[in-house]
C-alpha cells in the first residue's frame, strides 16, 4: 500500500508538468491559428470587419475556428483575383481587336482575306504555297518565298500588254 502511496506522490508532479507542457503547446498552436487566420484574412480580403470578424472567430472558437474560418472565407486571394481580372480582360481585347475589320470594325474570321462588309484587302494569298499571309510580311514564312519581290515586280508589267496576253491566248485556243 506504502509503494503505490510512494508511486502515486512521485507521479503527481510528473502528471502536472507534462499538462502545463500540452497546455502550453496547445496555446501556441492557437496562438499560432489566430496569427495564420490573420494573416490568411488580409491576403483574401480589404474588409476590415470582415477581417476582424474572422479574426475573432479563430479567438474565440480555439481550433474549430480554423475549419469554419476554412468554409467562410473568401476562395480567392486578391492577388488570385487581381489575376484572374486581368488575364479575362487580355482574353477580351484579344477577342475583340483581332477579328475585327480594321476599316469598318465589324467582326471578320481570322482567315478572310478581303472584309466582307467594306471589301478592304485584310490578307493576301503567298503566290507560291497559296496560304493566307499577313499584307505586311515581306515574306512567307510558310515557304520562304519573296512576296514582297513578286509584288513589287507586278506593276512593272504594262496595263496594255494584258489585252494583247488575252488575245495570244485566244489565238493559240483556237
Ligand atoms: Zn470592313
Ligand atoms: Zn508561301
Amino acid at each position: 500500500m506504502d509503494a503505490l502511496q510512494d508511486l502515486l506522490t512521485n507521479l503527481v508532479p510528473i502528471v502536472q508538468i507534462l499538462g502545463i507542457l500540452i497546455g502550453a503547446y496547445l496555446v501556441l498552436i492557437w496562438a499560432a491559428s489566430v496569427l495564420w487566420a490573420y494573416r490568411d484574412i488580409r491576403r483574401r480580403s480589404e474588409d476590415v470587419s470582415v477581417q476582424v470578424l474572422a479574426v475573432s472567430l479563430v479567438l474565440l472558437l480555439p481550433f474549430a475556428g480554423i475549419p469554419l474560418h476554412l468554409i467562410l472565407r473568401p476562395p480567392q486571394t486578391l492577388a488570385e483575383r487581381y489575376e484572374r481580372e486581368l488575364e479575362q480582360e487580355y482574353l477580351r481585347r484579344d477577342i475583340e481587336e483581332k477579328y475585327v475589320c480594321p476599316e469598318c470594325q465589324r467582326p471578320i474570321e481570322p482567315d478572310f482575306i478581303l472584309c466582307p462588309h467594306c471589301q478592304t484587302a485584310l490578307r493576301r494569298h503567298c503566290d507560291a504555297c497559296h496560304r493566307v499571309i499577313d499584307l505586311t510580311w515581306s515574306i512567307c514564312p510558310y515557304c520562304g518565298t519573296d512576296g514582297a519581290h513578286a509584288s513589287r515586280q507586278a506593276p512593272t508589267i504594262p496595263a496594255t500588254s494584258y489585252p494583247a496576253l488575252q488575245r495570244a491566248e485566244e489565238i493559240s485556243r483556237s
